[in-house]
C-alpha cells in the first residue's frame, strides 16, 4: 500500500494464475497447457519471422492472422478480432460490450478472472449458481442484464452446456451481448462459432494457449458480428494498437493453416482424457463429465487439499481451489500418456497408504 496508489488499485484483488515453477523434473498438470509442442510449421514460421524485419512495427490489424482464422472457419475477416492472449481479448470485451447499467451475469463457479475484470473496470455483476450437478443452468439467465458471459466448456468443471440450451438462451436474450469463452471449445462436441451468423449479439472467444499448444506465444481471438468486432477494435486501438508481435502473427497464422496437426493433437488429448477418467473412477473418484483438456474430480474418502499436497511431494502439480462448492475437487490437466501413468501410480499409492492407516507415518 502506498499513498501514490489510486483508490481502485488499493481495492483490487488480482487474479492468481496457476504457478509456473522453474523446475524441470515436474509433472506439471496445473494450468491446462497442451502436453505436446506446437506444429513444426508454427516453429518454422516463427524462425522465418525472426529477421531484420523486427526493427519495424507489426501490422496493427494482423490481417494475415485474421485471414487464416477466417479461412479456417469459413468467415469474413470483419468477423474476426485478434489480441495478445484471450485474457486481453476478454478485457477489451468487458470494456467494449459488457459494461452497461444492468449487471453482467455469469456462473458462481467459472473462470475466476471474470470478477477481477468487473472490479477493475467497475462493472456490476450477479453470479448465477450452477445446478447441484455443476452444470450451467442457462435457463436461469433471465434477469435484466447488461450482458452474459460463461466459459463453455466451463472452468474448472470441464462441463459443456448443450447446443440446444445455448440456442434457447440466444433466442430469448436478444438485448445484450452473450459471450461464450471457448478456451476449451476445441476439445468439446460443439462450438458456438457456427451460430454467429444467426445471432448478432453472440461473441465467441478462443485462445491458442490450449488446443494449439501456444500458451507461450500469447494469442487469443474473438469471433462475432462485424459490429461487435468493431467495438473491440475501437477499445484495442485506444489502448494497444500493436498488440500482436510479428512473431505471434506468423506463428498463430501457421497454427490455423495446419489443420491436420491440430486435429491429431486434439484427438490424442481427448483419448488420454477418457482413459484417465476411467482410471480415476476405478480409484474411487467421482469425475465430472469433462469436454475439456482437464478433469475435475473428488475422491470418496480422501480430502482434496491433502491429495494436492501429497501429489506435490511427489513432484506432481495439479490445481486446487480453496473455494465454496469446489474445495473437495482437484483439477488435473491432461498430460502425455506417460505423465498420466505417473499420476495414476502416485494416486494409487497415496490412497492405499491412507486406507491402510499409514497416512500420518
Ligand atoms: C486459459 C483460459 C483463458 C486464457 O487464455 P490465454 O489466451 O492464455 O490468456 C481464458 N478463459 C479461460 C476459461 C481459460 O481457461
Amino acid at each position: 500500500m502506498s499513498r501514490f496508489w489510486s483508490t481502485i488499485v488499493s481495492e483490487l484483488t488480482p487474479y492468481t494464475p496457476g504457478e509456473q515453477p522453474q523446475l524441470n523434473n515436474l509433472v506439471k498438470l496445473n494450468t491446462n497447457e497442451n502436453p505436446y509442442g506446437p506444429s513444426p510449421r508454427v516453429l518454422d514460421a516463427i524462425r522465418e519471422a525472426a529477421s531484420d524485419d523486427l526493427r519495424k512495427y507489426p501490422d496493427p490489424n494482423a490481417q494475415q492472422l485474421k485471414q487464416a482464422i477466417a479461412d479456417f472457419y469459413q468467415l469474413h475477416t470483419e468477423q474476426v478480432f485478434v489480441g495478445n492472449s484471450s485474457d486481453e481479448v476478454l478485457g477489451h470485451t468487458f470494456r467494449a460490450l459488457l459494461k452497461h447499467d444492468q449487471p453482467l451475469l455469469f456462473p458462481d463457479i467459472t473462470y475466476s478472472f471474470y470478477p477481477v475484470y468487473c472490479k477493475l473496470l467497475e462493472i456490476d455483476y450477479q453470479a448465477v449458481p450452477l445446478r447441484s450437478d455443476f452444470s450451467i443452468a442457462l435457463q436461469d439467465y433471465r434477469a435484466d442484464n447488461g450482458g452474459i458471459i460463461f466459459a463453455n466448456p466451463n472452468a474448472p468443471t470441464g462441463m459443456l452446456a448443450p447446443e440446444q440450451e445455448l440456442r434457447k438462451l440466444l433466442q430469448r436474450n436478444t438485448d445484450s451481448v452473450v459471450v461464450v469463452d471457448e478456451a476449451y471449445g476445441d476439445f468439446a462436441d460443439f462450438s458456438a462459432v457456427s451460430m454467429v451468423e444467426e445471432f448478432p449479439n453472440l461473441l465467441v472467444i478462443q485462445t491458442l494457449s490450449k488446443s494449439r499448444s501456444l500458451a507461450g506465444l500469447r494469442v487469443g481471438l474473438a469471433i462475432g458480428d462485424a459490429q461487435l468486432v468493431e467495438a473491440l477494435e475501437r477499445v484495442k486501438n485506444s489502448f494497444h494498437p500493436y498488440a500482436l508481435s510479428k512473431l505471434a502473427i506468423a506463428g498463430a497464422s501457421a497454427a490455423f493453416r495446419d489443420r491436420l496437426y491440430f486435429e491429431e493433437n486434439v484427438a490424442k488429448v481427448i483419448e488420454t482424457r477418457e482413459r484417465t477418467r476411467r482410471q480415476l473412477q476405478h480409484l474411487g473418484f467421482e469425475v465430472l463429465p469433462s469436454q475439456a483438456n482437464f478433469l475435475f474430480a473428488r475422491h470418496s474418502t480422501e480430502p482434496a487439499a491433502g491429495l494436492y499436497q501429497s501429489l506435490r511431494e511427489r513432484n506432481i502439480i495439479v490445481r486446487y481451489f480453496d473455494a465454496p462448492r469446489v474445495d473437495q475437487f482437484i483439477r488435473i490437466t491432461i498430460g502425455t500418456d506417460q505423465e498420466m501413468a505417473v499420476l495414476h501410480d502416485a494416486l494409487q499409492n497415496i490412497i492405499n497408504r491412507s486406507a491402510s492407516g499409514h497416512a500420518n507415518l
